[in-house]
């Protein structure tokens, strides 16, 4: 294949994500050796334009694209579709990679550019005119505008460089040989326009639609290439596809009302299309589909770079996109990698929008983030901390930098929390107070909590376990003494409990409140008592 520049592949198994070491994760060789090769001459591509920061739309698709060439055995393919210089955002294609190589969907080459490629767009454009099936127009903004005005009717609100219109324009098809000459010695400017046939049918088969047809009389005189020489989307999609030898298409909806025009260019340039497949839209919970806006309001984010720098598990997002459109035929939710490729095919894919159910990505989470070790997830909590500092806080104590950089105490905090929160940051919000002493109290909580005869009980309590040394400051000690205490009183255990949480948390609910104050630690639980005692006595 000629023309085509590409990173070494190491640029993907190069831990470059610093900042997230314990997000970085690379398939093995030999779970990849795992699934059969079934047809080795599959390959697909994820093509993405670098107009912004990879949306989660974008990573669906680039999944589905990964699991079916794994599945066969194939090849995964990245192409940036550059072409656009106007549209085009810098650091978009880094925050591709990044976010490529975050989800583990490494390709097997590339990434191409096309905007290293427009001689080879230029070629085919220039054969697609000698061969009649495109021509160039010369017409001007202002000429192309004057055009519209002409047509526009209120049933033709949006009128087309179509084919009747074309013969009053100045274009190779209807100027003559010597205006074409004068126009060339100029160096006016033109573009490449692909001439749309009238009255005919374009169909073909999408492997997740079924049949589809389109009308070439409600197809525009698509531009090829543009006045800067460059290709447009279709013509450079078209090349590089056939180029490349790509055999499926796979991607989003919003691309389907293009197929009619590739497949047009495919005819005229003599090549055999490949298979399409047109996922499914995405759509917003509350209806419709799921746009930047709708999706601010509903608090979704859209960009995969938030759920990396929020530190959602990679897992749990590719578990949940592969199911946006997709099934494995049967109800199972909870799939690895491993099952999604060997069960990928297009023909479990949904034609009907699917519905990004967002608390369903967070009861993904929850269950991929419970199953690793404490630990580890401690690391991560830490490497947060030292990040974005603790939340709500503007700068850190020095006795929460202390124990925020103590991987043990922050092994407890996730011990004590995993089953309560959904997110990794969650861990912070919710287990605020094992920092330092809490600063506001749940007013209901103290109410309901904090009666007249409820000091005498804590004094008894916090001398209680005052005396207690070291090692013996422990849950199941605490948890007894307390228990003897509301004996010896003769009232229910949520008469202490509840005060007693409210004083040394803030909250009126929480994870188990005896291993709470061992991880607090005797002093640390003695002063939070005596500062309540003052506070609501
Ligand atoms: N460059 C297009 C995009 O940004 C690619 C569409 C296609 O896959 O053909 O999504």
């Amino acid at each position: 294949m000629p023309h085509l520049i590409s990173i070494p592949l190491t640029y993907f198994n190069t831990p470059y994500l610093f900042q997230y070491p314990l997000l970085f994760f690379t398939f093995s060789k030999k779970e990849l050796q795992k699934t059969k090769p079934m047809n080795p001459k599959v390959r697909v591509r994820f093509a993405p334009s670098p107009t912004g920061l990879l949306h989660i739309g974008g990573l669906r698709t680039a999944l589905y694209n990964y699991l079916f060439a794994r599945h066969h055995g194939g090849a995964f393919v990245l192409r940036i579709e550059d072409t656009d210089q106007a549209r085009y955002v810098q650091e978009a294609e880094q925050d591709m990679l990044e976010s490529l190589a975050w989800a583990g969907l490494h390709p097997d080459e590339g990434p191409y550019h096309q905007s290293s490629r427009r001689e080879r767009y230029a070629m085919y454009a220039q054969q697609l005119v000698d061969d009649g099936y495109a021509y160039y127009a010369y017409d001007t903004v202002e000429e192309i505008e004057k055009m519209r005005e002409r047509l526009r009717s209120p049933q033709n609100p949006n009128p087309k460089y179509d084919s009747q219109t074309r013969m009053q324009m100045r274009n190779s098809l209807t100027l003559g040989e010597l205006e074409l000459q004068e126009l060339l010695e100029e160096g006016s400017e033109y573009v490449v326009r692909l001439k749309v046939p009238q009255g005919e049918t374009v169909q073909f088969e999408d492997m997740v639609r079924g049949p589809v047809s389109f009308e070439t009389d409600g197809l525009d005189d698509q531009v090829l290439l543009k006045a800067d020489g460059m290709p447009t989307y279709h013509l450079a999609n078209v090349v590089d596809d056939h180029e490349m030898e790509i055999t499926h298409v796979i991607r989003g909806e919003e691309w389907l009302s293009s197929a009619p025009k590739h497949i047009l260019l495919y005819k005229y340039l003599g090549w055999e299309p490949p298979v399409m497949a047109h996922l499914p839209l995405i759509m917003s919970p509350s209806g419709g589909k799921l746009s930047k806006r709708k999706a601010e309001e509903e608090g979704i984010p859209v960009n995969v770079r938030d759920y990396r720098k929020e530190r959602y598990e990679r897992d749990a997002v590719i578990n949940f996109l592969a199911l946006l459109g997709w099934s494995p035929g049967d109800d199972r939710e909870l799939l690895t990698l491993e099952e999604m490729t060997r069960e990928f095919t297009l023909g479990r894919v949904g034609k009907s929008g699917a519905i990004f159910d967002f608390k369903k990505l967070l009861w993904f989470n929850e269950n991929y983030m419970r199953q690793r070790a404490d630990a580890e997830l401690a690391e991560e909590l830490m490497a947060l901390v030292r990040e974005r500092g603790l939340p709500g806080k503007e700068s850190l104590t020095e006795k929460e930098e202390k124990l925020s950089g103590d991987s043990e105490f922050m092994a407890g905090v996730v011990r004590l929390l995993k089953e309560r929160v959904s997110r990794l940051p969650e861990f912070l919000e919710a287990g605020i107070f094992f920092f330092d002493a809490p600063v506001q109290f749940d007013e209901k909580a103290v109410k309901k909590g904090w009666k007249e005869d409820t000091p005498p009980r804590i004094i008894q309590y916090r001398d209680r376990i005052s005396g207690l040394e070291g090692a013996d400051f422990r849950a199941d000690e605490l948890k007894r003494i307390l228990t003897e205490i509301v004996e010896a009183e003769g009232v229910g255990f949520g008469k202490l409990m509840m005060p007693l949480r409210v004083a040394v948390t803030g909250a009126g609910s929480g994870p188990d409140l005896f291993e709470t104050l061992e991880l607090l630690g005797r002093d640390e639980v003695l002063g939070r008592l005596d500062r309540a005692l003052q506070k609501f006595a």
